[in-house]
């Protein structure tokens, strides 16, 4: 059995992590942890009763009394670091969903694991399509170097873009000749029109009700078009992701960037 622990267990996927968690045959939820929690929110987001998970506020007490191999993280962008940081340093195994992170965090953390002989998991994206799309695109890009990304997403997300946009971006700029994407003498008459420009590949963050996660990714060439999209409509696309990390980290001793490594 593998022993999880769920961060943010209240929020929205940390809460359909907790059911995955709870639900599967070869994990074992050994706590859940959220500065401000309490039993009764587990009891409210799990259909079971749980009166021998532990909630802590304080993660530094989680240690005292409960052993773990792997540390689910659905955050905000501000304590993902830490979150990770102390996992990672404590050889728990993190998963982290959380986006936001920056680069230079990344490699941080990855050098932190190495140092640790400890695996992990950060991934942007944690559903299967999302991840052939941000392949699809890539290879995309090495014919198509006009390229614009439309991501969309609810509208309580806190970052923007998306950690899924960003490593599109970085994905497709590996291999995509180096180009300023539209007219050079183009003018915003109202600024950020045109988006966030990665590498001058433009990014365009929609936020609106009723969106979960998307993604559009629109190629132009000469007499035509190619668009690869992926749409998550429910959380639960997350989660076989989610568990497949949960499985691979825990015989890993580096902290992987991308599912698309673990597939
Ligand atoms: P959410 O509903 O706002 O959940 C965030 C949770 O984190 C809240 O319950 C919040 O608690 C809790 N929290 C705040 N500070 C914390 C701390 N110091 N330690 C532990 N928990 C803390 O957001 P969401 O929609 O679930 O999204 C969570 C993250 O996952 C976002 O970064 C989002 O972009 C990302 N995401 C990733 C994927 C993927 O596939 N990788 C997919 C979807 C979303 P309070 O309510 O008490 O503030």
């Amino acid at each position: 059995m593998i022993k999880i622990i769920v961060a943010g267990f209240k929020g929205r996927m940390g809460a359909t992590a907790t059911n995955m968690v709870l639900d599967h045959e070869n994990f074992e939820l050994v706590a859940v942890y959220d500065p401000e929690a309490s039993e009764q929110n587990l009891n409210e987001i799990s259909q079971y009763k749980n009166e021998n998970i532990p909630v802590f506020t304080d993660k530094e007490k989680i240690l005292d009394t409960v052993n773990a191999d792997v540390w689910i993280d659905f955050t905000i962008p501000e304590v993902a670091y830490d979150n990770t940081y102390f996992a990672l340093s404590n050889k728990i195994a993190p998963v982290v969903g959380t986006t936001g992170l920056s680069e230079t965090q990344v490699n941080q953390l990855q050098i932190l694991a190495k140092e640790n002989k400890t695996g992990g998991l950060i991934a942007p994206n944690f559903a299967v399509g999302a991840v052939l799309m941000m392949e699809f695109s890539k290879k995309a890009a090495e014919y198509f170097p006009d390229v614009e990304i439309i991501e969309l997403h609810h509208d309580n997300k806190l970052d923007a873009p998306s950690g899924t946009a960003i490593k599109t971006a970085e994905m497709m700029a590996e291999v995509r000749k180096p180009k300023e994407q539209g007219n050079p003498n183009e003018k915003e008459s109202f600024p950020g029109a045109r988006g966030a420009n990665y590498e001058g590949m433009h990014i365009h963050s929609v936020r609106l009700p009723g969106l979960i996660a998307h993604q559009q990714v629109q190629f132009g060439g000469v007499g035509e078009g190619l668009t690869i999209r992926h749409d998550s409509y429910n959380r639960s696309s997350f989660m076989t992701g989610v568990a497949l990390g949960c499985e691979k980290v825990v015989e890993l001793q580096e902290l992987v960037y991308g599912l698309e490594h673990l597939l």
